[in-house]
Formats: structure tokens, C-alpha cells, sequence
């Protein structure tokens, strides 16, 4: 069963919104299994805004077995359209009087009401094989694909992280991360769920909101880095927000890079040492520092338990070295792996192979086999006078300079190194000189993986959940 706290339902409390809304099991199954008798079996569209009916609809929905297809409430005209050619959803499911945009308006629609209470009885519990999600991935690195996600990759994956976390029902999860991709939805408001335990959801992340829970119920928080960047400075500022971070039993970090920079930062505010893990859309979370490992800044730790991952060179070759240096692209294989791209069989031929999934990550993995990410194999991978360089080294190292606020790194087309490093960098209150960061680098790491061109910007293209869309930086 995905969600067994559903089947025999207490008064515990399951899910918080703001300081308003509160549902017990007991009506969490009501509402749901109320939703659930008004589905169909073809997969249903749910607008998904941080809302407690967001949460209602999805679990509605997995109840019925009928897949879930998040959508972004900031969706754009044309990728709405692409979404919903592709997954054809069969209904919508939104919050009553919310105003859905283009082709969702022409679904017929059920309104969520969490406050309906159905017999609370469940149907029988649909296969671990058939979808549970179609979500769309960020688009970072391309036009957004389908994922499908089957329930068992869903349930082994929130088991294998309850095991990396040493997560229970007594744990409370605050967060305020958006509800349509699999770091907010999935891990941070099912993974409560499949415990027993709860989750508090800001609405909108604030990081005296954050600490104000993580002194009071809240055991654990899930964020971003850029999350964790504003936390860092409200720590620093106010002694209440560090007191109440300092509370917290655990801080989980990911979906990008987490510079180490910031992980010390929150150290020194709030004697928090961050854990980070690396996941993505098709395979949910691969690996983590444990709860109980050491938490090395800069790392994402080791797989989670009955997830392989393995590093292959450029030929395909595994890589057999463990000494924090050799590059290659991280694949995995595991009960956590998604069934196939919605309708992109090309795609999916292209990503999976012998059950392992080309992640299109590229990592370095230590002597203990705690793993570094470096970057993408798309836009990270600077290939420069010979040298094979990660962008993420040389972000990290531009970060630690006083005058660096926010910084991407990325390859551009030099005639005499095949590519140059460029830098855009967000100055800090004292801006730099462009000469200072590039010795700073030079200096810090080695002089070939110094930028040969700085461009100082007011921000960075990033998306909500705080990537750097690094195809949409300037030229
Ligand atoms: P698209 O696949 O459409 O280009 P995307 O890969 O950004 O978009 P997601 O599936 O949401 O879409 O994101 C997964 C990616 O996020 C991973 O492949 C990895 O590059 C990045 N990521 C996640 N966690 C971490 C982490 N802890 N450190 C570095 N990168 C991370
Ligand atoms: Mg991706």
C-alpha cells in the first residue's frame, strides 16, 4: 500500500497549511476517498498551487489509481498546451473558483473540497507497476518531458530515504516548496504521509515562517539552496531564527547544488549541519548523506539503500577509480526508476539501458563513495585548452569571494581553446573587480579553470525551484 496511515485513519494530525488548515488521517481519507468516487480511470490534471486542495486531489487521486499529472499554476501558454497534448488528462482537478487557464478550461472539471468526508472507505489498491505521476521535468536542459512514475518506485523511494533519515511517524516536515514536481509533492508531502507523520506547508516559503515551526512541532525541513541561502542570512541577522533552525532534528537540501559556502554559513548560525541529497524526476532520490554519515559540504552523499549507481566514462567504460578526481556520468538502477517518457520511446531508448538510467549528471565519487556532483553533461561540462572542467568547482570557488552574491559558470565557443570559461556573477554589496575573481580563482584552484570573461548581472534566469537555466543566461 503507498499510503497505509490511509487504510485504518486516526485524529493524528497529517497536513498543515499555513496555521489554518489542518486535516487528521481521519479526514484526509474522507476527502479523499469523496474525491476518488468521482474519478474515472483515465489520468486526471491537477492545478497544482501550494494549497491543502493540491494535496486532497493527488491523494484522491492515488486512492482511485488513476495517474496524477502536476501542473505548474505559472505554466506558460504553449508548454500548458504541449502538457496537455501529451498526457490528454481526462479531467482537471482544482480548488473551487480558481480561474484555470487555456486548453484546462475546456477539461470538465471536479472541484476539490477538503472538507467533504466520504465513507473513508478505500478501493482495492491499484498495481505498483501502473502510474501513479506523469510529471513533467524543469525543462532545464531541454523541452520538458513526461515522466511516468510507477507507485512502486514511489513507495520503495520514500522508504529508502525514511531509512537514510531515520524518518517516523513522529517526525514533522515543514516546507514551502511548489506541489508539481517531485522534490515538493512527492518527497515532501507523500513522503510524510507514507510515515504517519505530518507536513506543515508555508504556503509561500519565509524563513522566519521556517523556524518559527522547525522551534515549534516542525522535526525537519526541505528546501533549495536558494532557500537555504535566505535562511542563512535571516540566521545571521535575527537570534530567534537561529534558535529555532537550531531546534530543527534535520535539514535536507537539493534539486541543485548546495555550495558549500552556504552549508558552512548555516553552520555557524545555527549549528545545523545540512544533509543534501541528489534526485531527479525519473528516479526520484539516488543518493543522500545519512542522517548518522558524516556530512561533508559539497557532497551528496551515498546511494540510498536498493539504489546502484555507477560512474561511466565517456565510451560507456565504468569507472573504477574512488579518488574524488575521475569525472564520469552517474547512472542508476533501482526500484526507484520511472517506467518511460510519455510517448517519447526515442527518448526513453536513448536514457535507459540493461535497467540503468543515464542520468546526464556528471559526478566524481571518493575513496568512502561519497559522490560530488560536478555538473551536467549538457551545459556543465567545460571543455577548455584540453582540460575537462565541472562548472560547479568554479561557481564554489567564485562564491567563496567576499564580492560574489550568486554566480554561473559556463563554456562558451573560443577559436584557441576550443571553449572559455565565462563567468556571470551577481556582485555582493562591494562589487569586484572582474580581474580580482578571475585571480581568485586561479589562486584557489588551478590557473586553467580561471574565467577568461566576467559579466557582472543584477540576477540570474533561474526557475522556481531556483535552477539556473543556464541556456537563458546572456550571451
Ligand atoms: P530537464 O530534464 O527537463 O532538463 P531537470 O533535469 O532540471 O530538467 P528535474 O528532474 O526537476 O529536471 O531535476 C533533476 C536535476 O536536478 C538532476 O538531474 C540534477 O542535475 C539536479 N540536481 C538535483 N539535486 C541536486 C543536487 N543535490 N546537486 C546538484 N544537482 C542536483
Ligand atoms: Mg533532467
Amino acid at each position: 500500500m503507498l499510503l497505509p496511515a490511509l487504510a485504518d485513519p486516526t485524529e493524528a494530525e497529517a497536513i498543515r497549511f499555513g496555521d489554518r488548515v489542518v486535516l487528521t488521517y481521519r479526514d484526509l481519507a474522507g476527502a479523499a476517498s469523496a474525491l476518488a468516487g468521482r474519478l474515472g480511470t483515465g489520468s486526471v490534471a491537477v492545478w497544482a498551487s501550494p494549497t491543502v486542495q493540491t494535496c486532497v486531489a493527488v491523494v484522491g487521486a492515488l486512492v482511485a489509481g488513476v495517474p496524477v499529472v502536476p501542473i505548474n499554476p505559472k505554466v506558460g501558454e504553449r508548454e500548458l498546451e504541449h502538457i496537455l497534448a501529451d498526457s490528454k488528462p481526462e479531467l482537471v482537478l482544482a480548488a473551487a473558483g480558481v480561474e484555470l487557464p487555456g486548453g484546462l478550461a475546456e477539461l470538465p472539471r471536479v472541484d476539490v473540497d477538503p472538507d467533504a468526508r466520504g465513507t473513508g472507505e478505500l478501493p482495492p489498491e491499484a498495481d505498483g507497476e501502473s502510474p501513479a505521476f506523469i510529471v513533467y521535468t524543469s525543462g532545464t536542459t531541454g523541452p520538458p518531458k513526461g515522466v511516468v512514475l510507477p507507485r512502486r518506485a514511489i513507495a520503495s523511494n520514500l522508504d529508502a530515504l525514511a531509512a537514510a533519515w531515520q524518518w517516523t511517524a513522529e517526525d514533522v516536515v515543514v516546507h514551502g516548496l511548489p506541489l508539481f514536481h517531485v522534490h515538493g509533492l512527492i518527497v515532501g508531502v507523500l513522503g510524510p504521509l507514507r510515515r504517519g507523520g505530518a507536513v506543515h506547508h508555508l504556503g509561500q516559503f519565509r524563513p522566519e515562517a521556517a523556524a518559527a515551526e522547525l522551534a515549534g512541532p516542525a522535526t525537519m525541513m526541505f528546501g533549495v539552496p536558494t532557500m537555504y541561502h535566505r535562511l542563512a542570512a535571516e540566521a545571521e541577522a535575527n537570534p530567534e531564527v537561529a534558535k529555532g533552525v537550531a531546534a530543527a532534528r534535520l535539514l535536507v537540501s537539493g534539486s541543485a547544488a548546495l555550495p558549500a559556502t552556504c552549508h558552512d554559513r548555516i553552520a555557524r548560525a545555527t549549528g545545523q549541519r545540512i544533509v543534501e541529497r541528489y534526485g531527479m524526476s525519473e528516479t526520484l532520490m539516488n543518493t543522500s548523506v545519512r542522517f548518522d554519515g558524516e556530512r561533508r559540504p559539497g557532497t551528496v552523499g551515498l546511494p540510498v539503500d536498493g539504489v546502484e549507481v555507477r560512474l561511466v566514462d565517456e565510451a560507456g567504460a565504468v569507472i573504477t577509480a574512488s579518488d574524488d578526481e575521475t569525472i564520469g556520468e552517474i547512472e542508476v538502477r533501482g526500484p526507484n526508476l520511472f517506467l518511460e517518457y510519455l510517448n517519447r520511446p526515442d527518448a526513453t531508448a536513448e536514457a535507459l539501458h540493461e535497467g540503468w538510467f543515464r542520468t546526464g549528471d556528471m559526478a566524481t565519487r571518493a575513496a568512502d563513495g561519497y559522490i560530488r556532483i560536478v555538473g551536467r553533461r549538457a551545459t556543465d561540462i567545460i571543455k577548455s585548452g584540453g582540460f575537462k572542467i565541472g562548472a560547479g568547482e568554479i561557481e564554489n570557488a567564485l562564491l567563496e569571494h567576499p564580492g560574489v552574491a550568486e554566480v554561473a559558470v559556463a563554456g562558451r565557443p573560443d577559436e584557441d581553446l576550443g571553449e572559455r570559461i565565462v563567468a556571470w556573477v551577481v556582485p555582493a554589496q562591494q562589487r569586484p573587480q572582474a580581474q580580482e575573481l578571475i585571480d581568485h580563482v586561479a589562486r584557489l584552484l588551478t590557473p586553467h579553470k580561471r574565467p577568461r570573461l566576467v559579466h557582472f548581472v543584477d540576477s540570474l534566469p533561474r526557475n522556481e525551484l531556483g535552477k539556473v537555466k543556464k541556456r537563458d543566461l546572456p550571451q
